[in-house]
């Protein structure tokens, strides 16, 4: 692990402790691995990647350990289209952009948004909490597997 993931797990940790949620060596892991792939993977992903270390973990074990994390706040559920849940855990505020073949998530950063959050408290006088976007589009993995 870099020295920013491990600030970011121990922070993760720490936000856990703080809230009274148990530490188990497979929140840990799960914790780990989200933090390490930073690629939205599904509770299955998550399954197949510790599975080997943890032989008597269930997929229904690592769901109720990611909506425990989610309940914390630190990581997001995202729903895009009818493919399964994917998880990311929630660093700094970014976009999505989304393929609509194979459901890859990636991120990107675009720090211009925040004026529409100003803009839409200022028009409608809402206390704005926070907005989404996502962009969608096709890969560039299955634009390639598109035309072979
Ligand atoms: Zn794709
Ligand atoms: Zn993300």
């Amino acid at each position: 692990m870099t020295v920013s993931e491990e600030q970011l797990l121990k922070e993760a940790l720490d936000t856990l402790k703080q809230t009274g949620v148990r530490i188990t060596p497979q929140r840990h892991a799960i914790l780990e691995y989200l933090i390490r792939s930073m690629s939205h993977p599904t509770a299955d992903e998550i399954y197949k990647a510790l599975e080997g270390k943890f032989p008597n973990m269930s997929v229904a074990t690592v769901y109720n350990n990611l909506r425990v994390f989610k309940e914390v706040g630190l990581v997001k559920e995202l729903t895009y289209g009818d493919s399964s849940s994917r998880f990311d855990f929630v660093t700094s505020d970014h976009y999505h952009i989304i393929c609509e073949r194979c459901g890859k998530i990636v991120d990107f950063h675009y720090p211009g948004l925040d004026e529409v959050e100003t803009l839409a408290a200022h028009v409608t006088g809402f206390k704005v909490s926070h907005h989404c976007m996502e962009v969608y589009g096709v890969c560039a993995d299955c634009q390639h597997y598109r035309t072979h």
